[in-house]
C-alpha cells in the first residue's frame, strides 16, 4: 500500500493571508481573523477549557461543531435565529433570536455556513477583534495538524459527484479516506472520532480502523470559503463556475473570488486544477494568489489533464500518462470531467493511476442514475438537477428521443425556453408535473409550438403518463429543472419516490 503523503507541520502561525479583494459590487471582503493559537494545533480532550466559544447556526456543521468544541472542553453556546433546533447537551443554548453579548464576549465564534460572514452582528464582532472560524476550517485546522492530507473539490456544479469518485480511486488504491464535508457527514464529526480515539467515519456510513485513514476528500462550499481559517488543502478543484448564490456573494467576480480563495491556501507542493479557459477561474484571479509552491494544473489543459475522446491524459504531475474513461459507468460528458479531476487529486494524493479502475466507480444517488424496472423501459434518476443548467447536463446523458419530466418548484425569473435547442437536438418529448409545470409547459410551447408537451398534476402522475407513452428501449429522464418542496421534502425524497414509482409498473405483458 502506497502512503499519501503528510502535510508540512502546521506552523502555528496566525493566520494572516491576503485579504480578498473582491469586486465593486461583492459584499465587503472579509478580512481573516487572528485565531487563539490553540486553534492551529491537533487539538485534545480539554485542550479549549477556560475558552468562551460561541457557535452561530445550528443546521447539521454547527451541531458537529459545538460536539467537537465541548469535547475540547470549550465552555460553548449555541445560538440561532430559529426556534427548532435539537438542545445541545453541555452547551448554553440561544434559539429563536441572538443576543449580542454572546458575539462580542466570547474568545471565538464558529460560525456554519448557512450563515453570512458579513451579517451585521459577525461584522460587528470582529470589528471589536473577536476571531471567527467557520465550522469546515475549525476540523481541517486540527486534522492538518495531524498530517491528514486533505483533497478540496469545489465549483457550483458536479463536487459531490467528484467528491464522491475520488474517494472511490483513493479506496482503490488502498489509501482508505474519510469523504464529507459539504456533502453529508461533516468534518468535524471526523475531526472529534480522531479527538475520541474512535475509528473514523468514512462518511458513507462505514468505519475506518484507527491508523488506517490515508486522507479526506471533502467537499467545500463557497459560504464555507468565506471563513477558511487555516484550511490548507494538498490539493484542491474548482471545477466550474456558473451563476449561482449571487445574492451573498454580489457578482460572478465575488462568487469567483470565493472560490478560488481555495487555491490561495494550498499545502506546500499543492496541486490546484482549473478548467482551462474559463473566464472567470483564471489564475490571476486568485485572491492573494496561487500558494506559494504550489502547482497550477488544467482541466482540458497541460500540465493537467486533458482529452483524447474518452481517454484522459495526465501531465507534470506525479504519474502521468492515460487513463482510459469509456468504462465509466456515469453517462455524461460532465461526468467524464468530474472523473478526470477526481484521478488527478488522487493520483496527487498518492494513488498509482494503475490501481484505478474508472468501470467500479458507483454513481451517486439521484445523479443521471439508472432505475431499476420490469416494464421494458430505461428509467433515469436525475432528481439533483434543480436548475436549468444541471438539467442541460442530464440531458447530455441519455440518447435521442427520451420523455423528459420537468417540473416541480420553479426558480423565479428561470427560463425554460433554454432548454429547447437541446429538448429538440434530441427529438425529446416532455412531460411538466409539480406547481409549476403549466409555467414551464407554457413557457416550452410559446417557444416551440412543435415541441410535444403534456402537462401532469403530480410526479405520480407524470410517471404514469410516460409509462403509457414510452415505447419498449425509450427512456424516460426525470431531470426537472426545479426545486422539489412543492410535493417532496427534497430532493432526494423526490428521486426515492420515482423509483418507487417506477419499480411498482407492471412487466409490459401485464400492462392492460
Ligand atoms: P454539486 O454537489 O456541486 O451540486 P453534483 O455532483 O451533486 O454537484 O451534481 C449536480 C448536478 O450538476 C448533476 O445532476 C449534473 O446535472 C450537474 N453536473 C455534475 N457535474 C457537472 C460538471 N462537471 N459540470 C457541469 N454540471 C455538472
Amino acid at each position: 500500500m502506497s502512503a499519501a503523503p503528510s502535510l508540512a507541520p502546521n506552523t502555528g502561525a496566525p493566520n494572516t493571508g491576503a485579504p480578498n479583494t473582491g469586486a465593486p459590487n461583492s459584499p465587503a471582503p472579509v478580512a481573516e481573523d487572528h485565531l487563539p493559537a490553540v486553534i492551529l494545533g491537533p487539538g485534545a480532550p480539554n485542550d479549549l477549557a477556560g475558552l468562551k466559544v460561541t457557535v452561530v447556526g445550528m443546521g447539521a456543521s454547527g451541531q458537529a461543531a459545538a460536539a467537537l468544541l465541548l469535547a475540547r472542553g470549550a465552555t460553548v453556546t449555541c445560538t440561532d435565529r430559529g426556534a427548532h433546533h435539537p438542545p445541545v447537551p453541555g452547551a448554553r443554548c440561544v434559539f429563536g433570536q441572538h443576543d449580542e453579548d454572546d458575539f462580542y464576549g466570547a474568545d471565538l465564534l464558529v460560525v456554519s455556513p448557512g450563515v453570512p460572514a458579513h451579517s451585521p452582528l459577525l461584522a460587528a464582532a470582529a470589528a471589536r477583534g473577536v476571531p471567527r472560524i467557520g465550522e469546515l476550517g475549525l476540523a481541517a485546522a486540527m486534522l492538518q495538524a495531524r498530517g491528514l492530507p486533505l483533497l478540496a473539490i469545489t465549483g457550483t456544479n458536479g463536487k459531490s459527484t467528484t467528491t464522491w469518485f475520488c474517494a472511490q480511486l483513493l479506496d482503490m488504491a488502498g489509501l482508505r479516506c474519510f469523504r464529507g464535508g459539504n456533502l453529508g457527514t461533516p468534518l468535524s464529526t471526523l475531526a472529534l472520532a480522531l479527538l475520541r480515539g474512535e475509528a473514523a467515519p468514512d462518511g458513507a456510513g462505514g468505519f475506518i480502523e484507527n491508523g488506517a485513514l490515508a486522507a479526506a476528500v471533502v467537499e467545500v462550499s463557497s459560504y464555507q470559503l468565506e471563513l477558511p481559517g487555516p484550511l490548507r488543502p494538498l490539493a484542491a478543484a474548482v471545477l466550474n463556475l456558473t451563476p449561482d448564490h449571487l445574492a451573498r456573494h454580489g457578482d460572478m467576480a465575488g462568487y469567483a473570488a470565493a472560490k478560488l480563495r481555495l487555491l490561495s491556501r494550498l499545502a506546500p507542493e499543492g496541486l490546484a486544477l482549473l478548467p482551462a479557459g474559463d473566464p472567470h477561474l483564471r489564475a490571476d484571479a486568485i485572491p492573494g494568489g496561487l500558494s506559494a509552491g504550489a502547482h497550477l494544473h488544467l482541466l482540458g489543459g497541460a500540465p493537467g489533464v486533458r482529452f483524447e475522446g474518452s481517454v484522459a491524459w495526465l501531465s507534470g504531475g506525479r504519474d502521468d500518462g492515460p487513463v482510459d474513461l469509456s468504462a465509466l459507468p456515469v453517462p455524461g460528458r460532465h461526468n467524464l470531467e468530474n472523473a478526470a479531476v477526481a484521478i488527478a487529486l488522487a493520483v496527487h494524493a498518492g494513488a498509482p493511476r494503475a490501481r484505478l479502475e474508472v468501470g467500479r466507480l458507483l454513481p451517486l444517488a439521484h445523479r443521471l442514475q439508472a432505475v431499476p424496472s420490469q416494464d421494458g423501459l430505461r428509467w433515469v434518476n436525475d432528481s439533483k438537477a434543480t436548475n436549468i443548467d444541471a438539467t442541460l447536463m442530464g440531458l447530455g446523458g441519455v440518447p435521442a428521443g427520451a420523455l423528459v419530466l420537468l417540473g416541480g418548484e420553479g426558480k423565479e425569473g428561470a427560463d425554460y425556453r433554454l432548454l429547447l435547442p437541446t429538448l429538440r437536438a434530441g427529438g425529446h418529448r416532455v412531460i411538466c408535473f409539480g406547481r409549476d409545470g403549466g409555467l414551464i409547459a407554457e413557457a416550452l410551447q410559446t417557444g416551440d409550438p412543435a415541441l410535444d408537451v403534456l402537462t401532469c398534476p403530480g410526479l405520480k402522475a407524470a410517471v404514469g403518463a410516460a409509462a403509457a407513452r414510452a415505447q419498449p428501449g425509450q427512456t424516460v429522464l426525470l431531470s426537472p429543472a426545479c426545486a422539489s418542496f412543492d410535493e417532496f421534502r427534497n430532493f432526494e425524497h423526490r428521486g426515492e419516490v420515482f423509483a418507487a414509482l417506477v419499480a411498482a409498473l407492471p412487466p409490459p405483458g401485464a400492462r392492460a
